[in-house]
């Protein structure tokens, strides 16, 4: 895969035996690199160095103690910064993996000590090296760094990559690096700490530049890397690593802020071009950042998929889309003690351009990451109160339509006097307009979101507290709610009948939430037997695909005959 291309020539005429050795090991060093050994040959010519290095100062060292020389400033210097520096060489090569960087730092080495070493020497009369490079296909130095990150510049790297995609690279791949939640510690900490982070990413991404693996710093926090590799498990294996630098670096600077990254890798595919094959990494790193970013993720046709499917979600759910893309259905709550439907749920349902219905788990997270679920919010409450008449004239006793809200819709300040606004234009009291709210936006600390629900409350809705149970309830904050009904999560279902302790948990809880002053609605009722299970604990109302599935508001009728 490296091609290596050793292009020396040496002349050099009476040179001591010292030099003859340098001069050897460099051209030892080439002829290895130019037979693709340099990377095993490398370990010993470091080795020898250290050891070269370190005699040859003590010597000089002891020789100018001994005849008082006149001290050769840069000389001296300089052989004391190669003594550091190789040592740390050495060091590196015994502990890691030698790289090809190993290899170009030694040739450099080599060739200023050769140079140095002449300088001093008296029997030295002519040598010249001519291309003492080592070359190798399209190389790194031919390319600008960035000035900030040091790094490849972007528009360098596509060139060397166009280049790249055009000769057969199939299997190989481009992967692009970001780090998590820069923006965020941009906006907190300032810029100055953004970039302090970019730089300590470049740097740690710098380490693992090599002739088959090119780095560039591409855009804000993004990263692209093509690995000129074969073979996945090794390219993995890389990626993991530099995941794991930029971590664990970080981490020991102290800093408070953790540092992960997400990489999406995009493997070259027969007949890709250069932009297919960036997008595929691209791809996958949207995906592996929706997934909670801290991961690599490889692009599959599976994931274009999914993410195309997110585009036209979000297409569909724009403000202007939505009346065309929106249904409300609705489900009973039925109370068991007057064995009436007292209410229905609303739930939202979305219907693409093939007609085919979405279910609310696949769409509400993509609206609420997307900043829609308040348009939909909104949209979903005025169809509400439009069905309202509708639907109580088909259920005389219908006391009330229960909303769903989501933390998310809490942002908007004006949610309460909207919410009064769109009851208000379609006649409709608050007092049959609930609301179903999970329990972490009750439990809200600060206090925000307590004052929106009270003054909710104040204009006559009631609260319910959606899936109650299904997290880590504390039973002891449930005295100190300010809410109307208790939703008990469908999970609490499973098992009764056969299992006498279920029962025994389902029958205390209902009593506690009873002696508390709240109603109950059990939730996902299925079959006959828990259905009169539950009215036997006393429970106040129930929901389930028992007494319907959500149905349209014109399927009601039906739910009346059965
Ligand atoms: P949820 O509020 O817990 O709604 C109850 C879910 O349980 C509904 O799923 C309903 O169809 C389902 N379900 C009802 N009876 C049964 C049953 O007997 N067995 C089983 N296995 N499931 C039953 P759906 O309609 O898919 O809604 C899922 C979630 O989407 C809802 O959970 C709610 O959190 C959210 N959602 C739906 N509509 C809205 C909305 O308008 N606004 C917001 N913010 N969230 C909504
Ligand atoms: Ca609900
Ligand atoms: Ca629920």
């Amino acid at each position: 895969m490296i091609r290596w291309t050793a292009d020396l020539e040496i002349g050099v005429t009476e040179i001591d035996e010292q030099h003859k050795m340098l001069m050897q090991i460099l051209q030892d060093l080439y002829d290895a690199c130019s037979r693709g050994e340099g990377l095993s040959y490398i370990k010993q010519v470091t080795y020898f160095l250290e050891w070269y290095v370190i005699k040859h100062f003590n010597d000089e060292e002891r020789l100018q103690k001994k005849y008082k020389y006149p001290k050769i400033e840069g000389h001296v210097k300089l052989h004391k910064v190669y003594r550091d520096e190789i040592r740390v060489l050495a060091k590196e090569v015994r502990e890691k993996e030698a790289t090809i960087q190993h290899i170009a730092k030694v040739v450099d080495y080599l060739n200023r000590m050769i140079t140095e070493h002449m300088k001093g020497a008296d029997q030295a009369l002519a040598y010249y090296i001519k291309h003492h490079e080592i070359y190798q296909e399209e190389s790194y130095e031919t390319f600008k760094r960035d000035s900030l990150t040091g790094l490849m510049a972007r528009c360098d790297f596509q060139k060397l990559l166009e280049g790249k995609v055009a000769k057969d690279r199939v299997g190989e791949a481009f992967c692009i690096l970001q780090v998590d939640g820069y923006d965020m510690v941009k906006g907190i900490y300032g810029y100055d700490l953004g970039d302090e982070v970019l730089i300590y990413v470049s740097g740690v991404l710098r380490e693992f530049e090599s002739t088959d693996c090119y780095i560039a710093h591409m855009y804000k926090d993004e990263f692209i890397i093509y690995v000129e590799m074969q073979e996945p498990e090794l390219r993995m294996h890389i990626l993991e690593k530099m995941k794991k630098s930029i971590y664990d670096g970080f981490k020991r600077k102290g800093s408070i802020i953790p540092l992960s990254a997400t990489v999406g890798i995009g493997e070259i595919r027969e007949g890709d071009t250069l932009k297919v094959a960036l997008q595929k990494a691209n791809v996958a790193l949207e995906a592996g950042k929706e997934s909670g970013g801290n991961q690599i993720v490889v692009y599959e046709e599976k994931i274009h998929q999914q993410m195309m499917q997110r585009v036209d979600i979000i297409k569909m759910l724009q403000p202007h889309s939505l009346r065309q893309h929106l249904r409300v259905v609705y489900q009973p709550i039925y109370n068991l003690t007057t064995q009436k439907i007292q209410g229905c749920e609303a739930l939202m349902r979305m219907v693409d351009h093939e007609g085919n219905m979405l279910s609310p788990m696949v769409f509400i997270p993509i609206a609420e990451e997307n900043h829609l679920i308040t348009a939909m919010g909104y949209y979903c409450m005025a169809r509400v109160c439009k069905d309202f008449a509708e639907i109580k004239a088909k259920l005389p006793d219908l006391d009330y339509i229960s909303v769903n809200l989501s933390m998310h819709q809490f942002k908007d300040k004006q949610l309460v006097e909207k919410f009064a606004n769109i009851a208000k234009a379609q006649n409709v009291s608050l007092a049959n307009i609930y609301f179903e709210l999970t329990e972490s936006i009750v439990a809200d600390e600060t206090g925000k979101m307590k004052e929106m629900i009270k003054a909710l409350r104040s204009q006559g809705s009631k609260i319910l507290i959606d899936d109650f149970g299904s997290g880590y309830s504390a039973l002891s904050y449930l005295a100190e709610l300010e809410v109307d009904i208790i939703k008990i999560d469908k999970h609490f279902l499973k098992g009764i009948g056969e299992n006498s302790r279920v029962e025994c948990v389902l029958k205390h809880m209902i009593d506690l939430i009873h002696n508390l002053n709240f109603k109950t609605v059990i939730e996902g009722v299925e079959e006959k037997e828990e259905l009169e299970k539950l009215q036997k604990l006393g429970a106040h109302s129930i929901q389930g695909y028992y007494i319907s599935k959500p149905i349209d508001k014109n399927q009601i009728d039906k739910i009346l005959k059965k």
